[in-house]
């Protein structure tokens, strides 16, 4: 026989080409691909309104590859971490963030980074591989039944700020956000989506290309090139220059304000030209601005900056009218807050690499 197909990655096209050449009505395929993405089965026995003969075919020509959830932590605040195992044994981690309003899903799109920020706790695993679109899927699916079953309430909003940069999975991740968004999937609007990237300004004009529909956040930390390229490898690669030059570009096609993602510290953005540099970035670029509190991953270069120094921030953007919120994490004490996903609780997919902290 013949290797089995992946049925997930399969489009709607595909599995109705599949089915009708097995002789199976077009109506079929409709009903496979509600079960596989709207319900969410991982059995085929699980497909109830199907014949026994399909049923039987399926199972032997066709293959789903489940993720399992494999470690559940709860935060006292509520935030709940999953430690999800893929098909081949690799462990990826997604957490669930509740709000009074919101069911937030923080998803992870590749195993591991390879980008190296120094204050990432994610960096210090090395990059597997990338996720596949139900890989991705799946962890949303399991967050949503967790809303529902812990708080009544479903899933509303995903953010890609797990492991991984979801630009360097580029296709994959854009397709498990169509499965998502897709009214035979999760129904959920692209609006309720943020993709955060470190900052790649080519792959940032093909998402404006595409005419992609969620939202896009830049983790940027700095808005200096001295600084940043301390700090964040990748911006010898791609400098400040060129990552203004493609949000530009984002917001001439798209219309919708990005969101920059800042950590300020002590001794490396809390001067008064690191301020003076972000308010320069930000009157070009319509945008708003998240101070995100600093997680500590245990590197004494690294300390929050003093509370002054964040309300001189907010102080500089609020007037020059860029909306500036501080941020607390949630789900620190579980490690799941940003930069914190780093597969403690799984020793056995933890790949030390050496912590590019001492680039300081
Ligand atoms: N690679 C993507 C997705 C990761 S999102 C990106 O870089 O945007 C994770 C977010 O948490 C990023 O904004 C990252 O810069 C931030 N972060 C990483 N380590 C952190 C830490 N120790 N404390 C607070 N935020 C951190």
């Amino acid at each position: 026989m013949s290797e089995q197909v992946d049925i997930r990655t399969l489009s709607k096209e595909g599995l109705q080409s599949l089915l009708a050449s097995w002789g199976e009505p077009a109506y079929r395929a409709t009903q496979v691909y509600d079960w596989i993405w709207a319900k969410g089965v991982h059995q085929f026995s699980d497909m109830r309104n199907l014949p026994k003969t399909l049923l039987t075919r399926m199972e032997a020509e066709c293959i789903i590859h489940p993720v399992e959830v494999t470690h559940v932590q709860h935060s006292e605040d509520g935030t709940i971490k999953n430690a999800v195992k893929l098909p081949d044994g690799l462990i990826v981690e997604s957490v669930l963030i509740p709000t009074e309003k919101r069911i937030t899903a923080c998803v992870s799109s590749q195993v591991g980074c390879s980008l190296n920020c120094a204050f990432c706790a994610t960096a210090r695993l090395k990059r597997m591989r990338n996720l596949a679109p139900d890989e991705i899927y799946d962890q949303v699916r399991a967050i949503h039944q967790q809303g529902l079953e812990h708080f009544g309430r479903p899933l509303t909003n995903i953010v890609f700020m797990g492991m991984g940069e979801p630009l360097m999975n580029y296709n994959n991740v854009l397709t498990a956000i169509e499965k998502i968004t897709q009214p035979e999937g999760l129904g959920l609007s692209p609006k309720r989506i943020t993709l955060s990237t470190v900052g790649l300004p080519k792959m940032i004009k093909k998402l404006a290309d595409d005419g992609v529909k969620f939202n896009l956040a830049v983790s940027l930390h700095s808005a200096r090139d001295s600084v940043r390229s301390k700090i964040m490898p990748i911006n010898d690669a791609a400098p400040i220059a060129e990552l203004r030059d493609s949000l530009d570009y984002w917001y001439k096609a798209t219309k919708r304000r990005i969101t920059f993602e800042y950590v300020v510290w002590k001794g490396i953005n809390d001067a008064k030209e690191d301020i003076q540099a972000l308010v320069g970035l930000c009157k070009r670029i319509p945008c708003k601005v998240n101070l995100i509190e600093y997680n500590a991953i245990g590197d004494p270069n690294f300390q929050q900056a003093d509370p002054e120094v964040i309300e001189a921030y907010v102080e500089a953007l609020t007037r020059i009218g860029v909306t500036a919120k501080v941020r607390h994490s949630r789900g620190k004490d579980i490690d799941a807050a940003c930069g914190q996903l780093a597969n403690k609780t799984s020793p056995e997919a933890l790949e030390s690499t050496d912590s590019e902290a001492n680039l300081l």
